[in-house]
Formats: C-alpha cells, structure tokens, sequence
C-alpha cells in the first residue's frame, strides 16, 4: 500500500515542469549534484567515463541514453540521431557495446510507423558494429505495441535486440513462454510503473513471486536471460535454482541500476557472477530519478542532505 501511495506521488511530481525546471538546474551541478547518484551524467564522454570505471571493476554496462515519450517527430529524429552518434562513441571509446532505449523515445507516442523506423536505423547501424540494444519495457499502454514491434524486428532476422518483461503485469507469464519459444533474450524487473490492479499485482509479494516463477522459466528454457534486480531474496532464488538445475553462470546474468546496491553488484562479482550495469545519462534524466525515488523514498532523505550540503558551501 506505502509503495502503491507512494510511487503514484513521484509519478505525479515527475510531471510537474516547475520541479523539472528546478531539479534540471541543481540536480547534476559540478561533481556533486544530487542526481548524480543515479545519473552518470549529462554527456556522453561523462557516461563512457563512467563505463570505463564499472568495467575497470570487473562489471559490464549497458549505456541508456535518457529520453522518453517525445512529442515531435523533429524530436523523435533528434533522439535517433543522438544514439547513432552514442553508438559511434561508444565503438571509439572501446568499452562493451551494448545500450538500451525506449521507443517512445523514438516517436511511439506519435506513431507506430515512425518509432519503428527510427528502431530500424539504430539496430542497423549497432549490427555493423557488434551491439546489442536492448528495448526497455514502458508502461502499459505500450507492452503490447512494444513487444509487437520487437518480434517484427525478430521476423526481419534482426539478432542484436532484446526485450524486456515486468513481472508485475499478469501477462508476463505468457510473454515470457512466447518470448523463449523465439529465441530472445529478456530482461526480467519488477516494473518501474503506477499500473491498474486488472492488470497488474499490486503487492510486493505478489510481484515477487511472479518474478521467481518467470526467473525460473526463463533460465531453464529460455535464451541468456538478465534478471535484473537488487533484491537479494530474489538473487538467493535465482542463485539456488540454477545450482539445483545444473545451469552454469554463463548461461545468464545479473543486472542492477547504476549507483543502487554497489555493495551486492561487487558480491556478485567476487562470486563469479556476470553483473551488467544500466548506465543512464543525458539531459532528460528527471522521469527516471522520480522514478528512483518513488522506489524507495527513503533515498529522498539523500538528496535533501545532498542539497543542503550543497547550499551550506
Ligand atoms: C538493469 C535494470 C533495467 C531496468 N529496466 C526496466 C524497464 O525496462 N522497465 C521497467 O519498468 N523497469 C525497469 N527497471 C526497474 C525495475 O522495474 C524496478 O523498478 C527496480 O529495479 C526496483 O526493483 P527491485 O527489483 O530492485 O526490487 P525492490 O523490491 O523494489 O527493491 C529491492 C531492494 O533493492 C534496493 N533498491 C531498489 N530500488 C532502489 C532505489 N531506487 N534506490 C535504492 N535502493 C533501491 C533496496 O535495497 C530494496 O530493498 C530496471 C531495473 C534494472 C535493475
């Protein structure tokens, strides 16, 4: 209940542009700017830096370059135009090869047609280059949409492309069988969303346990899954069914937030665990850091300290 109240109060504040306006201004200022917990930065050579250092600790990234829900064309292409140019960067800076994105930050909120041949033009330009781009999964008026386009690039014979699967939503469990009967790979969360209790579990052991039930089909029929998550009981499930079923730490991952739960991506590490790190950047970081938030309020506590850190020096 705590969580549902308060997550729909950061999804409230995450639109309200006097906020935006405020936070955009203070919130990544020099090296210490509350947001820069979670955010790596604004630029790209901020986000390869970051990268570099993750990497230089034994971990692997995946570099999203923040922006969602566009409302233009115009912006849609500046969105797409960006990440050819992400992609260039990060082949030139050498590290792993592998982003994520959202497609309504390629146009889906405009139309259909348009996010799918901005997707086109990114997956095109990452195969010539090795990457992998994984498509995040957004709330859900676009699951369906989402997952659609992602097998129409799979029937193209694109193999560069992941998906992602929210264990909250009820259908996820089907998505999931129809996803492994593809061949594609899938991120498993819980999902970052205020979503209808139709539609979707609202209590945090409901979610959980459709998590482990997806985490297990996955790992046992499905294809280099990512079971992205910082709850250790669910890392502890995942960790014991692939040992009772014989499946080696090669055949998936784990994947964790940037600067959330640093102490468990080293553990992981340390036992051998491939642990992939979600590095976000850009400009348009305030929707994912109220999302941050609204996940765990108590980290409100840490940016008012950080703040009054700040307006103290
Ligand atoms: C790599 C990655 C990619 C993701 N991609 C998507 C996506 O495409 N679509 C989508 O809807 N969601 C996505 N998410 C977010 C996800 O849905 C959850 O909202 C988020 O991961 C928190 O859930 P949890 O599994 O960590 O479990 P929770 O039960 O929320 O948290 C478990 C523990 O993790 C720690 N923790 C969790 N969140 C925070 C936080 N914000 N700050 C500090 N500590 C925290 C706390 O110790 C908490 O007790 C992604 C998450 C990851 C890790």
């Amino acid at each position: 209940m705590v969580r549902t109240v308060s997550r729909a109060f950061f999804h409230l504040l995450a639109g309200n542009q006097t906020l935006k306006a405020l936070a955009s201004r203070y919130g990544m200022r020099g090296g210490t700017g509350f947001a820069r917990r979670f955010i790596a930065g604004e630029s790209v050579p901020e986000a390869i830096d970051a990268a570099r250092t993750l990497q230089a600790s034994g971990l692997s990234v995946t570099l999203d370059y923040l922006g969602e829900a566009v409302g233009t064309p115009a912006e849609a292409e500046g969105a797409t135009r960006a990440y050819l140019g992400v992609i260039d960067a990060i082949a030139a800076g050498g590290i792993e090869r592998n982003v994520s994105l959202k497609l309504t930050q390629l146009g889906l909120t405009i139309d259909r047609a348009t996010s799918v041949d901005n997707l086109r033009r990114i997956l095109d330009a990452a195969a010539a280059k090795q990457f992998f781009v994984r498509v995040d999964m957004e709330d859900s008026p676009y699951t369906a949409v989402t997952l659609d386009i992602f097998e129409t690039m799979w029937q193209q014979d694109y193999r560069n492309v992941g998906v992602v699967l929210q264990s909250y939503l009820r259908r996820s469990e089907a998505d999931a069988s129809r996803m492994n009967a593809l061949g594609a790979r899938v991120r498993l969360v819980k999902g970052a969303y205020q979503e209808p209790k139709e539609i979707a579990y609202q209590s945090k052991p409901e979610v959980d346990a459709s998590f482990v039930r997806i985490m297990e089909r996955l790992l046992s029929e499905g294809h280099y899954p990512a079971i992205a998550t910082h709850d250790p009981a669910i890392i502890a499930a995942t960790r014991a069914f692939a040992a009772e079923r014989g499946i080696t730490a090669g055949a998936y991952e784990f994947q964790m937030l940037y600067g959330i739960r640093r102490d468990l991506q080293a553990a992981l590490t340390r036992d051998g665990f491939r642990v992939r790190v979600y590095v976000p950047f850009g400009r348009e970081w305030f929707p994912y850091f109220m999302r941050r938030l609204g996940e765990r309020p108590a980290n409100i506590g840490f940016v008012i300290r950080s703040v009054l850190s700040e307006a103290r020096e």
